[in-house]
């Protein structure tokens, strides 16, 4: 590999991008390019093969969206023949949301063109997708595994593919489609341009870029395996039993308009959102066992913001595009530390800022431990201790701080029946200080319950 680039251009128009793609820039608000789009055009529009490391929220789509749409204006057409319209530009993704999103970031910055753009992904009837398909389209979208049907069914022919983007490559390797992903890079011609990115640097992707690379362009717009300097990140230590009646009061009282909220596994995403609507939290969840039509509408809900909670599994939150999400909440810690900088990376996209919250019980700490390890720093640590309510009463249990830390916003108290629940919060250790910064202390400290749930920041 080659060494990393320090390109830093401040505005699209010096991208040398044609109009219709800087028109479709300015209609979906775009005035700057951010970093990963100004190193990473150039060299692409170049010619090179590129390996960036950037997370998700980065703008890593249009750092190959554009270059891809420049390079193949010269063959847009407006023929009906499907033969002038072959798939020349291959963008597999991991997932389908992630495949979907992207082709709807394609289909905005070619919306001036004459360019054709396609999404397809498992989880649907195959036979919806085959006409679209055979229509022609220079721009393809799919996840690997659909993309191997339609091969096999002969509804798609790869070798005019001149461009190929593995889009969260990491994460395609952590779901195991390396041979996929070896099939269909057999299938495509040998000359052509190869546009790799991923979140984390692993030693996996790292042969995977050497492997399937060309004397690739390093570009790194943050530290291999870093999380966003945008987003707080703290831990909450609260036991397991004691975790959802946390999140409840964090959702209650939280400013938060949209939360995801990550379990590890698709039971507890489901059990979690049903209690969450029990306590008149409008939640829904998203994994893999819902339909594709389920999870279309769980997200356009959470999108317009009838959905605040949006419990999600790993693989289903992948690759999720919500502009402005200010909170993620990890109810259970990702066992693969990888997938803690892509959770956290759903938070302070594009420059905004976001809080990341984790809670983390006793079993945890070890995962916690790998996740520091990880992205080389030190979480913030907070202890939680809850009022432990009495039977049945579970939810009601109210918190009250000791002391105001955030004046930006007081905690919402409901009187309950029982004045034991309104008893204030009684902490067990003399630590009191909030810090919100992040990254600053590993140290435990105890901090009142509603400090921390007032204790959203916010640029
Ligand atoms: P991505 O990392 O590609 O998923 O992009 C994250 C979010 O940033 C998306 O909502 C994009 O629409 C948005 N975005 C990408 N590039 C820019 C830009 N130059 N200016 C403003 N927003 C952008």
């Amino acid at each position: 590999m080659t060494e990393t680039a320090t390109l830093n251009t401040p505005s699209f128009s010096t991208l040398s991008l044609a109009p219709e793609l800087l028109r479709a820039l300015t209609e979906a608000g775009y005035t700057t390019p951010t970093p990963i789009q100004s190193q990473a055009i150039p060299v692409a529009l170049a010619g090179g093969d590129v390996m960036a490391g950037a997370q998700t929220g980065t703008g890593k789509t249009a750092a190959f969206a554009l270059p891809i749409l420049q390079k193949l204006l010269p063959f847009a057409n407006n023929s009906t023949s499907p033969a002038k319209h072959p798939v020349r530009a291959l963008i597999l993704t991991p997932t389908r949301e992630l495949a979907i999103q992207v082709e709807e970031s394609v289909k905005a910055y070619a919306k001036h063109t004459q360019l054709r753009s396609l999404v397809v992904y498992g989880g649907t009837d195959i036979k919806t997708q085959t006409p679209p398909l055979k229509a022609g389209v220079e721009v393809l979208v799919a996840t690997p595994g659909r993309l191997l049907d339609h091969i096999e069914q002969k509804t798609v022919q790869l070798n005019q593919v001149q461009m190929l983007v593995l889009d969260e490559a990491d994460r395609m390797l952590d779901m195991g489609f390396m041979p996929d992903l070896k099939r269909i890079l057999a299938l495509l011609p040998k000359q052509r341009q190869n546009l790799m990115f991923s979140a984390t640097f692993s030693n996996e992707i790292k042969k995977l870029a050497d492997d399937f690379l060309t004397k690739p362009q390093l570009i790194e717009v943050a530290r291999s395996n870093a999380t966003n300097d945008n987003v707080t990140q703290k831990v909450y230590q609260v036991a397991q039993s004691d975790k959802e009646a946390l999140l409840v009061q964090l959702l209650k009282d939280a400013d938060a308009k949209q939360v995801i909220v990550f379990t590890k596994t698709k039971i507890t995403a489901s059990r979690l959102s049903r209690s969450l609507t029990r306590e008149g939290i409008s939640a829904d969840a998203i994994h893999g066992d819902k339909t594709q039509l389920e999870r279309i509408k769980a997200l356009d809900a959470f999108k317009v913001g009838t959905v605040m909670a949006l419990v999600a599994t790993d693989v289903a939150a992948r690759g999720l595009d919500i502009s402005e999400l200010p909170m993620v909440i990890n109810y259970e810690i990702p066992s693969a530390p990888e997938d803690y900088v892509h959770r956290i990376g759903r938070t302070g996209r594009a420059g905004a800022s976001g809080v990341a919250i984790s809670f983390v019980c006793e079993d945890e700490e070890k995962y916690l431990a790998e996740i520091e390890k990880l992205i080389k720093r030190q979480i913030t640590k907070e202890v939680v201790t809850l009022n432990k309510p009495t039977q049945n009463t579970r939810h009601k249990t109210s918190y009250q701080p000791q002391e105001e830390v955030n004046t930006r916003r007081a905690p919402t108290k409901k009187k309950s029946s029982d004045p034991w629940f309104d008893k204030p919060y009684e902490p067990t250790a003399q630590g009191r200080q909030v810090t919100a910064s992040t990254n600053k202390s590993s140290n435990s400290k105890k901090a009142p319950v509603a400090v921390l749930l007032g204790g959203l920041v916010r640029k």
